[in-house]
C-alpha cells in the first residue's frame, strides 16, 4: 500500500503497512518510545496503539505536552470507573471528561456516592497503579458495545453520539468508551487526587435524574499536584458560596427554588448598607428613585421586543383567566418608560434620570446557576436616563465616572472594559435596524476613545436593543462576569413612541441610556465576599463590634451598656453572653471576621473604658468608650479607601 507520515519537524517516514503511534515513536528513538503517552494523527488525539494506515501528520505526545496531562487525567478517570464498578457492581456510569481543570466521572448507584467513600476509591486506584496492568485500546463495532451495555440507558445514550466503529478501552473485564486517548498502562499514572462529590443532572438538564459527580485531578509531578491543591484551597476560601455558608449570610435551596436566594440577617444587613449607599450616591448624582411593580401586562413586553428577542430568558406568562396575561419582568426598562411617559416632557428637563432597586426574574439555565452570582430572582441597581442626541456623550462619561467612583469606594481594582456589539448574523436575538446599530456602536466606541480608555470588543454580547459598555470582573473560580453596564438605546424610545417637546415646540425622540452601577445586589455582594474574603470593611460588616464580658456574672451588664451605647450611635454592635470560654469567644470573632472585639472586665468597668482588638491583630488597646466610638466613626466614614 505504501504511505508516508510527516512529523512536526517536517521529517517524513515511509511505511508499506499499518504502523502504530508507539512504533513510530520507537523508530525515532528508544527514549521517545518510552516517553510516548499518546499521539495526534492529523490533529486528532489517539492512543499509542492506534494504527496509522494512510498518509498523515503525526506528533508524539509525552508528559511535556499539555495534551499529555489530559491523557493522564482521562486515564485516572477511566481507572476510577473500573475500580468503582468493581466496588459497586450495580453502579451505573454517566458522562466523564478530562480537561485543564482535572477530570470527572458521573456515577449512579442506589445509595449515592458520598465524600466519605472517596478515600477507599483512591486506595483502589492506587492499587491498580501498583498492579501496572495494561489498558488495551480496542476498536469495537458500535453494535457490540450496544449489546454489552444493553441494560444501561446512560451508556446507550452516549453510544448514540459515536460513529460505527468506536474507540474503546479495556482494563481486565471493564470496558468503556468516549476517551480520545488513554495511557497504555495503569502504572504510568503518577500523582492524582479525588477532590469532591456533587450532584450533576444527567446531560445537564434538571428534568433528568441527578447523578453524583466525582471530580479529581492528576499531574506528572508531585510538586505540581501540591501547588494545584493549594490553589484550590485558596479558591475555596475565597469562593462566596463557602463564605456565605461560614458567615451565615445567605442560602439557596433547590428544594424550595433553584436560583432563588434567601438572605439571612447578616447578609441582608450588608445588602441594606449597599442599597442605602447606592441610592444616596445616585440621588446626589441627579437620579430620581422610583418603585415599580415586578409584574406587568405581557403586551408591554411585546411592544418592547422582549417577547420576540428575550423570551427564552423569561418566566412563562401567567394567564389570569380573564384575558389578562401578566409577566414577571426580566428587565426594568419598560417600567421606567411608563414613568417617563406619564408626563409630557420638555427638553428643559433632560437628562431625566430614573433609578430603582428593581427586582426582576430571569429563567437562567439550572446548570448556569451559582450561589448569588447567577440567580433567577435578582434586584438590579437599575437606571434609565432619557437624553437628547447631543447629551449622549456627556451623560455616558458622567455615568462611567459614577461607576469608577463607586468602585473606588469599594476598593474594586481588578476589572476591564468590554464594548459589546451585536452579532449581525443573529437576527433572532437582535433588533433588525442596521443603521441604528452602526450609529450607536460607533458612538459608544468614540466616547471610549475620546476618554482614552482601553477596552476589548466582543461581538454578540450586546443587549437585543443596543450595544453596551460592560465592566467585567472575575469570580474566585476565574470566570468572567459582567458587573456594571452602560447601554445605548435608540430602539425602545422608538418602540414606545417616546418624545419630548424641543425648543422648537416640536416633538423629538429621546435616546435612552440603560445602566447598572453596582449591577445586581446578588452578584455584587457575592463579588464583595470574594474580594474581601469575608473580612468586610467596617462600613459594610454585618457585625461591626462584638462585645465580650470577661465574666458573665460580673461584667454582662456593663457589656450590654456598651453595646446599647454603640447601637445608639448607629454602630452594629452585639454582645456574646453565651456560657462559653472567653478564649473560644475571642477566636470566634476572628473566624467570623468581625472588625472590632471589645473585651470588658473589672478594669474597663471601673474606668468606663474598653479593651479593643482589631480583626487580624493580636494587639489589645485600652481606650475610653468615647475614644473608641470616634475611632470606629472615622473608620466607617473612610469606606474602604486606603
Ligand atoms: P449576563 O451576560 O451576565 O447574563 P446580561 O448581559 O444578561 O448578563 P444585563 O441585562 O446587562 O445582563 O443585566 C444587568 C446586570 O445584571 C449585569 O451587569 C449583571 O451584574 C446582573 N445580572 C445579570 N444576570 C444575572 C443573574 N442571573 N444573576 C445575578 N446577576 C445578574
Ligand atoms: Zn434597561
Amino acid at each position: 500500500m505504501g504511505f508516508s507520515i510527516i512529523l512536526p519537524d517536517g521529517a517524513q517516514k515511509n511505511y508499506d503497512q499499518a504502523v502504530t503511534i508507539g512504533e513510530v515513536a520507537r523508530s525515532i528513538s528508544t527514549s521517545l518510545g518510552k516517553a510516548a503517552l499518546a499521539g495526534t494523527v492529523d490533529g486528532k488525539l489517539r492512543p499509542v496503539d492506534f494504527e496509522i494506515t494512510h498518509a498523515a501528520q503525526v506528533a508524539i505526545i509525552t508528559d511535556r505536552d499539555e495534551a499529555g496531562l489530559a491523557v493522564l487525567r482521562a486515564t485516572v478517570a477511566f481507572v476510577l470507573e473500573a475500580v468503582a464498578k468493581q466496588a459497586y457492581p450495580q453502579m451505573r456510569l454517566g458522562e466523564h471528561a478530562a480537561d485543564e481543570e482535572g477530570f470527572f466521572v458521573d456515577t449512579d448507584k442506589k445509595n449515592q456516592i458520598k465524600i466519605s467513600e472517596l478515600p477507599e476509591l483512591e486506595k483502589a486506584v492506587q492499587k491498580a497503579i501498583k498492579a501496572g496492568d495494561r489498558i488495551e485500546a480496542v476498536l469495537m463495532p458500535k453494535a457490540e458495545l450496544a449489546e454489552l451495555f444493553k441494560d444501561d440507558p446512560f451508556k446507550l445514550d452516549l453510544l448514540d453520539q459515536e460513529a460505527d466503529e468506536v474507540q474503546a478501552y479495556r482494563l481486565g473485564d471493564f470496558v468503556d468508551f468516549g476517551f480520545k486517548a488513554l495511557l497504555p498502562n495503569t502504572g504510568k499514572i503518577k500523582q492524582f487526587k479525588l477532590l469532591s462529590v456533587a450532584g450533576a443532572y444527567w446531560q445537564g438538564q434538571s428534568s433528568n435524574p441527578m447523578l453524583q459527580r466525582i471530580t479529581g485531578t492528576a499531574f506528572f509531578k508531585k510538586a505540581d499536584l501540591d501547588e494545584d491543591l493549594k490553589r484550590r484551597a485558596e479558591i475555596k476560601e475565597r469562593d462566596h458560596r463557602t463564605i456565605g455558608r461560614d458567615l451565615d449570610l445567605f442560602f439557596v435551596d433547590p428544594k424550595v427554588g433553584a436560583g432563588l436566594p434567601y438572605w439571612l440577617p447578616k447578609g441582608a444587613t450588608i445588602r441594606r448598607v449597599v442599597e442605602r449607599y447606592i441610592i444616596d450616591k445616585e440621588v446626589a448624582a441627579g437620579y430620581q428613585h422610583v418603585n415599580t411593580p415586578v409584574l406587568m401586562n405581557l403586551d408591554a413586553y411585546k411592544t418592547s421586543g422582549h417577547w420576540a428577542h428575550y423570551r427564552d430568558d423569561m418566566f412563562p406568562p401567567m394567564d389570569m383567566g380573564d384575558g389578562e396575561m401578566l409577566e414577571l419582568r426580566p428587565m426594568n426598562c419598560p417600567s421606567h418608560i411608563q414613568i417617563y411617559k406619564h408626563h409630557i416632557r420638555s427638553y428643559r428637563e433632560l437628562p431625566i434620570r430614573i433609578a430603582e432597586l428593581g427586582m426582576m426574574h430571569r429563567y437562567e439555565k439550572s446548570g448556569a446557576l451559582s450561589g448569588l452570582q447567577r440567580v433567577r430572582e435578582m434586584t438590579l441597581n437599575d437606571g434609565h436616563t432619557f437624553v437628547t442626541l447631543e447629551q449622549v456623550q456627556k451623560e455616558f462619561a458622567k455615568t462611567l465616572k459614577l461607576i469608577t467612583d463607586v468602585y473606588e469606594d469599594f476598593d474594586i481594582t481588578d476589572y476591564y472594559f468590554r464594548l459589546s456589539y451585536r452579532d449581525p448574523k443573529n437576527t433572532e436575538k437582535y433588533f433588525a435596524n442596521d443603521e441604528m446599530w452602526e450609529r450607536s456602536q460607533s458612538m459608544l466606541k468614540k466616547a471610549m476613545d475620546d476618554m482614552g480608555l482601553d477596552y476589548v470588543e466582543a461581538e454578540g454580547e450586546a443587549a437585543f436593543y443596543g450595544p453596551k459598555l460592560d465592566i467585567q470582573t472575575k469570580t474566585a473560580l476565574g470566570a468572567d462576569e459582567t458587573m456594571s453596564t452602560i447601554q445605548l438605546d435608540f430602539m425602545l424610545p422608538e418602540q414606545f413612541d417616546l418624545s419630548y417637546v424641543g425648543q422648537d415646540g416640536e416633538d423629538h425622540r429621546p435616546v435612552m441610556i440603560h445602566r447598572g452601577i453596582v449591577g445586581t445586589m446578588e452578584r455584587f455582594i457575592a463579588y464583595l465576599m470574594e474580594i474581601y474574603k469575608g473580612a468586610f470593611p467596617t462600613w459594610l460588616a454585618p457585625i461591626q463590634v462584638e462585645v465580650i464580658p470577661v465574666n458573665l456574672d460580673a461584667h454582662s451588664d456593663y457589656a450590654k451598656q456598651v453595646r446599647d451605647e454603640l447601637n445608639k450611635q448607629g454602630f452594629r454592635a452585639e454582645t456574646d453572653l453565651r456560657n462559653e470560654k472567653l478564649g473560644y469567644k475571642i477566636r470566634e470573632t476572628q473566624t467570623q471576621k468581625i472588625p472590632y472585639t471589645l473585651v470588658l472586665g473589672d478594669k474597663e468597668m471601673k474606668t468606663n473604658s474598653v479593651n479593643v482588638r482589631r480583626y487580624g491583630t493580636e494587639e489589645e488597646v485600652a481606650k475610653s468608650l468615647t475614644e473608641f466610638s470616634q475611632e470606629i466613626a472615622q473608620d466607617v466614614q473612610a469606606y474602604s479607601r486606603k
